[in-house]
């Protein structure tokens, strides 16, 4: 592939000769129509008639029991892996190869985060893996699973849906309820994807997906629990809101909790864009078959993974190798065509270093070789 011939070609795509960015959210909904509502009604903070009509409106789209909006994606996955029950000390299985807050989750709760690699395929959590690292590694014992290796207790499983396409989330789950072990999908980048037709962020105890200005739809920041388990949604509200129990007027805290909830005012934001959220994928999907177009007869276009369908958030290629890479990111970018290269491998940052991980092949052959291309909606 020629770098120099693509970005004249994502130029013609985007019809402009100026900076184009990899993803940037579009308002052309009723955005402004419902922050003015916001504002008049005074209700700009913690609590208002947006927070309650986008937690409705997620619980129906995602098709889970109940949902919870939150501050961040970022605490969401705190939040998840808290009323899983993970604690100080426990290990968290999750994988290299994703954003560094998917780790960072698992570390504000005190616990370690450990490293299993990803299918080459779905860039996700690989259920191969996984189930070797159990069987070699894990025990069942009265309070729990254990790594018998480092005598930690193995708290939950966190996979990532890696730029929304699906992990093997249904097989994921299988494996680790025969071994007790909760899952907490980090569905950030997932919203709308399905797997075996089922929504991502409905499979795993828990999920978390941001509303973060770069992700499909923005609340400018913000993110939201989904769960089937009623309970867990109810403990979720509950610690977002500084574990405060409920009273008229006393002030009674029965826990450490978190200032965690979303503001109505990202909540109005987050509900207008939903609604275009139908808008945004059919011209999302629209760029993705002028992509193909023009890599036809080539592999270096990631498609979705058989049996998912995809959301289209983040687009990328697959080079040949890291001097592809790199040769195919410094044009790109001095053509003022954005591209990036996916993540550096968690375990490769200073805080992950000593982590627990697998061989990690797959992820590091993905690590040098993926890269990311302007994915935005042209509305
Ligand atoms: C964006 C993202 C998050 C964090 O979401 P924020 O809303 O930015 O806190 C977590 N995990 C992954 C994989 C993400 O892409």
């Amino acid at each position: 592939m020629n770098p120099k011939d693509f970005s004249q070609f994502v130029q013609d795509a985007f019809q402009t000769d100026e900076f184009i960015p990899l993803h940037v959210p579009i308002f052309k909904g009723n955005e402004k129509k419902y922050l003015e509502e916001t504002i008049d009604s005074t209700f700009v903070s913690s609590v208002g008639a947006f927070v309650d009509k986008f937690e409705e409106q997620i619980t129906n789209f995602t098709k889970v029991k109940k949902s919870v909006a939150v501050a961040s994606g970022t605490a969401g996955l705190h939040l998840s892996l808290k009323v899983v029950g993970v604690e100080l000390e426990d290990e968290v299985l999750t994988q290299a190869l994703s954003f560094v807050a998917t780790a960072n989750a698992i570390t504000y709760c005190g616990a370690k985060p450990v490293f299993i690699d990803v299918d080459m395929d779905t860039m996700g959590l690989s259920p191969k893996h996984l189930k070797a690292f159990l069987d070699y590694f894990a025990e069942i014992r009265s309070d729990g699973t254990y790594n018998k290796q480092t005598n930690k207790r193995i708290g939950a499983c966190v996979p990532m849906h890696t730029f929304g396409f699906m992990s093997r989330i249904d097989e994921i789950v299988t494996i680790c309820d025969q071994w007790n072990i909760p899952v907490i999908e980090d569905a950030a980048e997932a919203l709308g994807s399905l797997y075996k037709n089922k929504n991502a962020g409905s499979f795993g105890q828990m999920s978390a997906f941001s509303f973060n200005g770069n992700k499909i739809i923005t609340s400018g920041g913000g993110g939201i629990v989904c769960t089937n388990d009623e309970s867990l949604a109810d403990k979720a509200k509950f610690l977002s809101t500084t574990a405060k129990d409920p009273h008229k007027w006393e002030y009674f805290h029965s826990e450490l909790g978190f200032n965690y909830r979303m503001p109505n005012l990202n909540a109005a934001l987050a509900l207008a864009q939903l609604e275009m959220y139908p808008t945004i994928l059919e011209s999302k999907k629209q760029l993705f078959s002028a992509y193909k177009k023009y890599f036809e007869g080539t592999t270096s276009l990631v498609e979705p993974p058989k049996e998912t369908t995809w959301n289209h958030w983040l687009m990328c290629v697959q080079l040949s190798n890291i001097e592809e890479r790199n040769e195919f990111l410094s044009t790109t970018n001095a053509a003022g065509v954005m591209t990036r290269p996916i993540w550096k491998l968690l375990y490769k940052l200073p805080m992950y270093l000593h982590c627990q991980r697998d061989d990690q092949k797959n992820a590091n052959l993905l690590e040098d070789r993926i890269v990311n291309i302007p994915s935005s909606a042209r509305i």
